[in-house]
């Protein structure tokens, strides 16, 4: 789950995310016969695939996101089939990225049965190869980084240009706050092609400033008279965002929340007028969260729903539940799903 630096990665700049304490497991046997066989508790169907036969956009559904990481390993090691069992308490297609999650943990599992050593770049490499590549859907590496790589307690500074990282402390509890999600149950389909117009929005507004990507874009550059009014507003989110990305780890390495939960909001209110990709059902959330004494609420992932994040002092997750709740009523939205996350280790593998 990203903290802050969002719309950010495209465009080869910051980012912040933390693995939640929810995990997808996957159970792992090998098999001899070349086949890949998946069955999951989250859903209905299994499959059973020959590796040979695997290529990019041949499979559908979930079975395509599970045979990705199998399909990306049997380019470099020797694959001869696996059995692959899923379980997993992620919520699918909640913006706290599921898809990451099953495929981190399936790469893990398929290298460790070829016995090979992934480092913990390499491992969410395979894991991203898998979702761009392979499902076919055009996806930062955050995701794949932040599952490899997470480490309690910690929030991942990540850089996306070189994919370099630095763990930064992330501890909430230390200042009295916990870090409570709103699920919207609003299920984001990256805004019927919206993900790849602001993508593209951002490339054209690079092009006219003559920088390679936003990264390296100035505030002062965004007055130029060659912007479009919407390239400016895109293009001056992506530079903001940056800015306050810098300005949550500076925040977080002198424990200083409320300056966190200051940044949060301005972060949403960026994503809300600027970059334009937030929803009614993540404002509301976002405003009812602030009303029941929130320090800091904002829309995570990609946006158009999925789920916003509030950094709550303890005492008031009550007040917050029943404040979100009033106000999705009011506004005649289904009720939220509310859940408090911990920064938490990522992937694993056990025996
Ligand atoms: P998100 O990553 O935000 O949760 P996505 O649409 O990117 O949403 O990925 C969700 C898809 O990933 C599901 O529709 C399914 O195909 C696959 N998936 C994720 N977790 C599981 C799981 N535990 N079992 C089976 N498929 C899963
Ligand atoms: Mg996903």
């Amino acid at each position: 789950m990203n903290l802050i630096g969002e719309h950010t990665d495209y465009n080869l700049g910051f980012v912040l995310p933390i693995a939640i304490d929810r995990r997808t497991f996957v159970a792992a046997g090998p098999r001899t016969d070349g086949r890949i066989r998946g069955w999951s508790m989250q859903e209905a169907e299994s499959f059973d695939v020959d590796l040979a036969s695997l290529l990019p956009g041949s499979l559908d559904g979930w079975a395509a996101y599970a045979c990705g990481p199998a399909w990306v390993l049997a380019q470099e090691v020797a694959l001869a089939g696996a059995d692959l069992v899923v379980s997993s308490d992620v919520p699918l297609g909640a913006g706290l990225s599921s898809s990451a999650a099953l495929q981190t943990a399936v790469s893990l599992a398929l290298a460790g049965m070829a016995e090979r050593a992934l480092s913990g770049t390499e491992l969410a490499m395979v894991a991203h190869r898998a979702e761009s590549d392979f499902v076919g859907v055009p996806v930062g590496i955050m995701d794949q980084m932040i599952s490899a790589l997470g480490r309690r307690d910690t929030a991942l500074f990540l850089d996306t240009s070189d994919v370099s990282y630095e763990h930064v402390p992330f501890h909430p509890n230390d200042s009295g706050l916990v870090l409570v999600v709103i699920d919207t149950g609003v299920k984001h389909s990256l805004g019927e092609g919206q993900y790849a117009q602001r993508r593209r929005t951002c490339e054209e507004a690079a092009g006219v400033l003559g920088v390679a990507s936003l990264r390296e874009a100035t505030l002062e550059q965004l007055d130029s008279p060659a912007l479009t009014e919407v390239q400016r507003r895109r293009a001056r989110h992506v530079v903001t965002e940056n800015e306050r990305v810098l300005e949550v780890v500076s925040a977080l390495l002198e424990g200083d929340l409320e300056a966190v939960g200051s940044a949060f909001v301005r972060s949403h209110r960026s994503l809300q007028h600027d970059f334009e990709v937030s929803s009614p059902e993540l404002d509301v959330a976002v405003e009812a969260a602030l009303e029941s004494g929130a320090v800091g609420a904002r829309m995570t992932g990609g946006g158009f729903g999925g789920s916003a994040i509030a950094l709550v002092p303890v005492g008031s997750t009550g007040a917050l539940a029943v404040g979100v709740e009033e106000a999705f009523g009011a506004s005649g939205f289904a009720s939220p799903r509310l859940f408090q996350v911990a920064a938490s280790d990522g992937a694993a593998s056990h025996g």
